[in-house]
């Protein structure tokens, strides 16, 4: 089965084993996420070895994303585990004070976030349930009005869609989390709650200070004005998520699909990849069959042409990991045959300059009816270009270095092969036939000479 839209599917306790992984390998996962907000060191570190193993057996390049869980905010511990009732209309108090909380006030235990609220800003506590809105604020409490919500308990996770926090891009945790994954070799690191190109740019300094591998960041869209400013962090990250979970929270739930559209074409420009992520198969966390409305959101992202989409729960500690990956890549396959035939005007709109020279790939495969584009891929930034162009045909990459091969998988259409003894493109014949391609034109790039020939 190919698929042109590839699948990044998270690991956690049902699917951490090397048999899983290889199933899920083998059903169609490109690249496996491996989410720091849970486990972290060496028992994420186990994990990112058996993909390798299991790359290593199958002669094939798998990616490997470390998402790091940035500054995921949560409010103190209560007196008691209960659920302490909140009153609309009535106030709430945030503070700095670490004693434990009561139906009148919490502990904020990160002093950034009680710096940056402002008079109106809103507190979105446990996913949205719970709103509440900023009345005053002073050195060292802020207090708040229920708008909505009956309860409130210990540790809940808290979303701040109005504020701009003044913090890091990495937390105390993400640094030690960051120190070691970057031991393991990770192909990206994802970046959550990304505001500003800035926060990119520091990541990629952090990285660059402790090693020189090309390691690629991938910046987690989850907040409104990290939207506001899409241009700036698609232009200062290698690949952009968008964290639909956090998002809905964040923004109006029905801007999501705008937003996601619109992060589309802005990457397409920018040559950036795209990952749609959360909820795509959430039903079959405990169910053998997705529902639906999930089938749909799963054919949607081939049809956007998106590059990938990503498992959560569903395969992390879902009933039967390998069952979804089938059924995610069942159901793109056939989305992608369909994009192929089918293509939506918009996506072809290019506002890429005519000289650009991925614009004059993906035209000559276009007017000479090629059946694939063979790239001799040194970095994978030129072949995102190719790919952004969404020829709709295989675009099939050799590399030399092994995290090229890796991180190619991340793109739309691209399959990649790698072979160290190879330093130049021969004649990109016998690589099309490893993909089952036999005849036809092919499409020819080696750097920016690009040539056409007949396979036949
Ligand atoms: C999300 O919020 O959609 C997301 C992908 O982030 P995480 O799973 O790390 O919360």
């Amino acid at each position: 089965m190919y698929n042109f839209t590839k699948i990044v599917a998270s690991i956690g306790p049902k699917s951490d084993t090397r048999k899983t992984i290889r199933d899920m390998v083998v059903a169609g996962a490109d690249l496996f996420r491996i989410n720091f907000s849970h486990d972290t060191g060496a028992v994420q570190g186990r994990k990112i070895d058996l993909i390798r193993d299991v790359a290593a057996e199958l002669g094939k390049p798998v990616g490997v994303i470390v998402d790091l869980q940035g500054p995921k905010h949560r409010i103190g511990d209560f007196e008691t585990e209960e659920h302490y009732p909140l009153k609309v209309g009535g106030k709430f108090t945030f503070d700095d004070d670490p004693a434990p909380g009561n139906s009148k006030r919490v502990n904020l235990p990160d002093k950034d976030v009680l710096q940056s609220l402002k008079v109106d800003d809103r507190i979105l506590l446990n996913d949205g349930k719970i709103e509440m809105r900023v009345e005053s604020v002073t050195k060292h409490k802020v207090i708040a009005t229920v708008v909505r919500g009956t309860e409130i308990w210990s540790r809940r996770g808290f979303n701040l869609p109005d504020t701009e926090v003044a913090t890091s891009p990495l937390t105390a945790k993400d640094r030690h989390d960051l120190e070691y994954a970057i031991t393991k070799r990770p192909d990206y690191v994802a970046v959550s709650f990304v505001q500003r190109g800035a926060d990119i740019a520091y990541v990629r300094d952090f990285i660059a200070r402790r090693s020189a591998y090309p390691i690629k960041i991938i910046a987690k869209i989850e907040r409104p004005n990290a939207v506001e400013r899409i241009d700036e962090i698609a232009r200062a990250a290698d690949g952009i998520m968008i964290a639909r979970g956090d998002l809905a929270v964040e923004v109006p739930y029905e801007e999501v699909p705008a937003i996601t559209r619109h992060i589309i074409r802005t990457c397409r420009m920018m040559n950036r990849p795209v990952i749609i992520a959360t909820q795509m198969l959430a039903s079959m966390v405990d169910s053998e069959f997705p529902t639906r409305a999930e089938i749909s959101d799963v054919a949607n992202t081939a049809y956007l042409r998106a590059d990938s989409a990503m498992t959560s729960e569903e395969t992390t500690v879902g009933i039967n990991p390998v069952n979804t990956v089938e059924k995610m890549a069942r159901i793109l396959s056939y989305s992608d045959k369909d994009t192929v035939a089918n293509p939506y005007d918009w996506s072809r709109v290019d506002n890429v300059p005519e000289n650009d020279w991925s614009r004059s790939v993906s035209s000559m495969a276009y007017l000479n009816h090629a059946v694939a584009i063979v790239v001799f891929a040194r970095d994978a930034d030129a072949v995102a270009q190719i790919s952004c162009r969404k020829p709709d045909i295989p675009i099939i990459a050799v590399c030399n270095d092994s995290i090229v091969a890796n991180q190619l998988c991340l793109l739309r259409g691209v399959s990649s092969i790698y072979d160290e003894q190879l330093f130049g493109m021969r004649d990109g014949f016998n690589t099309a036939r490893r993909f089952g391609i036999h005849t036809g034109k092919l499409v020819i790039v080696d750097d920016e000479k690009i040539s056409l020939r007949t396979l036949d």
